[in-house]
């Protein structure tokens, strides 16, 4: 009866754990705080209003039911938002650092106190003419250019949040990250040209790491550091794209360190992006990791077959261009692995049938899209082998990932753990985070299971041949 506040929210929160992704659990419900219970109603806190109108949307029915369970039918939740204090943003994920915590918060001039300092402490000089700055953005990279899909939407909305209120949330700094041609320099861009459009006042700027590197590299041989380090700590605005080139670059690592600092407690908005996720950026400083974690990383995926015929359309719209539906369809099933290869193949398609003067048929499509299948490996995804199983059973993938234990789902899920094994090059342990969370064990035994049963139940054997083709389809 009488349970304290943590043991109740404890106890919320394995039953959460146990519905929810690892990634979202630490997003979403990790930085809560219970903080009241009382008759029956319990309050926690949550970092902003964004995080909030996030449960809300996506996980109130988990919330309804798991306060139902502890707290029986009468329980009910409140929350309470931090407010957004622009002088203080809250870290996000993860907590400041207690140590570090009086001396950054409290400091008065913008240096740390760790970083080897050859560079005068900068100050703001009051009443310093704007910034006149180029911003560097693409204006084909808007927001209304980029496709939404479950593959992107966490990244989007942080990215659309931040560029409503830059520095005034607590994605600061906001990290997207991701394979190769899957947005992330486009959704960069997107947050950019749409805090260009509502604050014009604000000192924007697009750099690439390589750019942001030759340039402190050449200050450095001219001995303009200074005005280096100035002139980034004056933008309000600051998106690096592909961080990870910074690895290993340790002048620059610390120079980057002294200007993120700065900005940061100035609540300047930082938008970073990297190829890999943070905990995999080998060569990167430990305090700028740290850093990182003081907004949100966010990554964005493959999409799905639906959000690349709506990428595809929208760029044929973009360019003026038509081509029949199920040309596009046909691209959209052949080309998977990310969009840069998909814009590619439909634009020698189209330079194709216009140097030849051919129409775009499906012909002419299966010519150039087996042509250019050859010349790029394809790795087929643990979410794609699990599309294809759920199609074939005619399961939400919802259920393939969940905890339940009925038969047919179990071998639905046994088969999706099978197929990722033999057809991808993930790991034992990787394959079970992504089918909801299971140990290496599990996969391992689904697998010998799969195996068992194919040499004993002809029905069984049907299913694995017939997924087996299903998935070989769309990879040659
Ligand atoms: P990355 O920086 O991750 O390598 P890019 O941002 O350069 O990828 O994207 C590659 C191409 O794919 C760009 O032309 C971009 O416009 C397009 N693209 C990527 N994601 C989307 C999306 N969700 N909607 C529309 N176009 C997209
Ligand atoms: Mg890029």
């Amino acid at each position: 009866m009488h349970k304290s506040l943590e043991q109740v929210w404890e106890n919320c929160l394995q039953l959460i754990k146990d519905n929810v992704s690892p990634q979202n659990y630490k997003t979403w419900f990790e930085p809560i705080k219970p903080i009241k219970l009382e008759n029956k109603v319990l309050t926690i806190e949550v970092p902003s209003q964004f995080v909030y109108e996030w449960l809300e949307e996506h996980y109130l029915d988990l919330l309804r039911k798991t306060i139902k369970l502890e707290l029986g039918v009468p329980g009910r939740l409140e929350y309470s938002i931090v407010m957004e204090n622009i002088n203080n943003s809250q870290p996000y994920t993860v907590k400041f650092p207690a140590k570090n915590s009086n001396s950054l918060k409290n400091a008065s001039v913008a240096m740390p106190l760790d970083i080897s300092s050859t560079i005068r402490n900068p100050f703001i000089i009051p009443g310093l003419k704007k910034l006149d700055v180029d911003s560097q953005l693409n204006v084909s990279y808007t927001f209304e250019n980029f496709i939404e899909g479950d593959c992107n939407r966490l990244a989007r909305s942080a990215g659309y949040a931040v560029a409503g209120k830059p520095g005034g949330t607590s994605f600061n700094p906001l990290l997207v990250y991701g394979g190769v041609g899957l947005g992330k320099t486009h959704l960069a861009h997107a947050i950019g040209i749409e805090i260009k459009n509502s604050f014009p006042n604000k000192t924007v700027l697009y750099v690439p790491s390589d750019r942001f590197m030759h340039q402190f590299v050449d200050s450095v041989k001219n001995n303009s550091q200074n005005d280096f380090v100035h002139f980034y700590q004056m933008i309000d605005v600051l998106i690096i794209d592909d961080i990870q080139f910074l690895a290993g670059k340790e002048k620059t690592q610390d120079v980057f360190f002294q200007i993120f600092n700065h900005l940061h407690q100035n609540n300047k908005q930082i938008i970073l992006t990297s190829d890999k996720a943070p905990v995999d950026l080998q060569g990167m400083e430990q305090r700028l990791l740290s850093r990182f974690k003081w907004g949100l990383s966010a990554d964005l995926q493959i999409p799905d077959l639906e959000t690349r015929i709506a990428i595809l359309k929208k760029k044929m719209y973009v360019d003026g261009i038509e081509i029949p539906n199920e040309i596009t369809e046909y691209i959209a099933m052949s080309i998977t692995s990310n969009v840069r290869e998909l814009e590619g193949a439909l634009i020698s398609i189209i330079a194709q049938s216009s140097l030849n003067k051919r129409p775009i048929t499906l012909e002419l499509a299966k010519q150039m899209i087996d042509k250019f299948v050859k010349n790029t490996v394809h790795e087929i995804s643990i979410d794609y082998i699990q599309k294809v199983v759920c199609d074939y059973f005619d399961l939400p993938l919802e259920v393939l990932k969940s905890k339940t234990r009925k038969r047919e789902v179990v071998q639905a899920r046994q088969l999706a753990m099978y197929f990722s094994k033999s057809m991808t090059k993930s790991s034992l342990s990787n394959i079970g985070i992504h089918c909801g969370g299971k140990d290496h064990a599990t996969v391992l035994h689904a697998c010998r299971t799969v195996n068992n049963l194919m040499e004993t139940d002809k029905k069984f054997k049907t299913y694995v041949s017939d997924i087996q083709k299903r998935i070989q389809v769309h990879d040659k």
